[in-house]
């Protein structure tokens, strides 16, 4: 079985370079159409120039696909609604959109100005906010999408001197929450991927030369194709790197319930194995799942 993205329309954040020029490469290869944007700035987001974006669309286009470049700053809407017009000007539809722009300003949180806070969160939450607010309406009315947000082991798990990225990068798993509940009656699917791989970002880490070189956006790539197919999951978080794939997951303990008497800090002091305790948990599918799981227990079912 092949998947192929012939008559679709994809946009493509920060598609200039590492896992965005990438991605959009290769959806144009399997028959995708794409805007491959790029701000064309550093890694810490200073500068830009939209030639970096032109150069990945003018290999497209050479190659036999099809693709147009924009230079829009995800983080403001009127150069975001301006790219989006371009693209149903030119094609008439956007069904896929992958949230990959990203910028880093590493500290430790004591040494971080909040403009290197608010600067990261811009880019990474409030952009991918920004592009798919964009496009929703027009994949609502077309009761057809795909989305992605690319979120991090940064954002799941924690990186020393990331608070920043961390920050935004589970934010966009609450995002993806939302959305996959709200655009389920209109075929909308909302996808994570946390990738690790070999990028200009990752380049000066001290990652041994061996396991970078595993580390090939192309594996990513591969997880991003199936997260747009028409066959997608909706609300799966892939964790990728070097050839691994794997789902991850949000989820609760079975915990204890306690009478109103012994709703005390004492008594959690006490109850800590227990509620602690990894033996049994939950995925919940949306946020009803724990109050029913604590009913339960209060009324003795459990
Ligand atoms: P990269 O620096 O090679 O690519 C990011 C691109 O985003 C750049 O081309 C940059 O110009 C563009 N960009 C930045 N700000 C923009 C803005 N405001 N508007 C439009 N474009 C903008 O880095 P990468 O490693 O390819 O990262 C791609 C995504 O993957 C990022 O969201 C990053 O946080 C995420 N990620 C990467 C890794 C990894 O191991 N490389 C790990 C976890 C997450």
């Amino acid at each position: 079985m092949s998947i192929k993205y012939e008559g679709k329309v994809a946009i493509v954040t920060g598609a200039g370079n590492g896992l965005g020029k990438s991605h959009a490469i290769a959806l144009a290869a399997r028959g995708c159409k794409v805007v491959v944007n790029d701000l064309g700035g550093a890694v810490d987001g200073s500068g830009g120039s939209v030639s970096a974006a032109e150069e990945v669309a003018s290999h497209i286009n050479a190659s036999g696909g099809e693709a147009i470049a924009d230079g829009a700053n995800v983080t403001k809407p009127d150069e975001v609604g301006a790219m989006v017009a371009a693209a149903m000007e030119k094609w008439g539809h956007v069904d896929i959109l992958v949230n990959n722009a990203g910028i880093l300003r590493d500290k430790t949180f004591y040494k971080m100005t909040l403009e290197d806070f608010k600067a990261v969160i811009d880019v990474h939450l409030i952009g991918s906010a920004t592009c798919t607010h964009a496009v929703w309406p027009v994949m609502r009315d077309q009761n057809y999408g795909r989305v992605i947000f690319t979120s991090s082991p940064s954002g799941l798990h924690g990186i020393f001197g990331q608070a920043n990225y961390g920050a935004a990068k589970a934010g966009l798993i609450g995002l993806m929450n939302a959305l996959h509940l709200e655009g389920a009656k209109y075929s909308i699917k909302v996808n994570v991927l946390s990738p690790s791989a070999r990028t200009r970002m990752t380049e000066d880490l001290g990652i041994p030369e061996p396991i970078l070189e595993q580390l090939t956006p192309d594996a990513i790539t591969a997880a991003m194709l199936y997260l747009v197919s028409d066959d997608a999951p909706s609300r799966a978080i892939v964790s990728c790197a070097g050839g691994g794939y794997a789902l991850a997951h949000m989820v609760e303990t079975d915990g204890v319930y306690l009478s109103p008497d012994n709703q005390t800090p004492e008594e959690i002091a006490k109850q800590w194995g227990a509620i602690s305790s990894k033996e049994n948990v939950h995925y919940y599918d949306n946020s009803s799942g724990p109050i029913a799981n604590f009913m339960a227990k209060a009324q003795g079912q459990k």
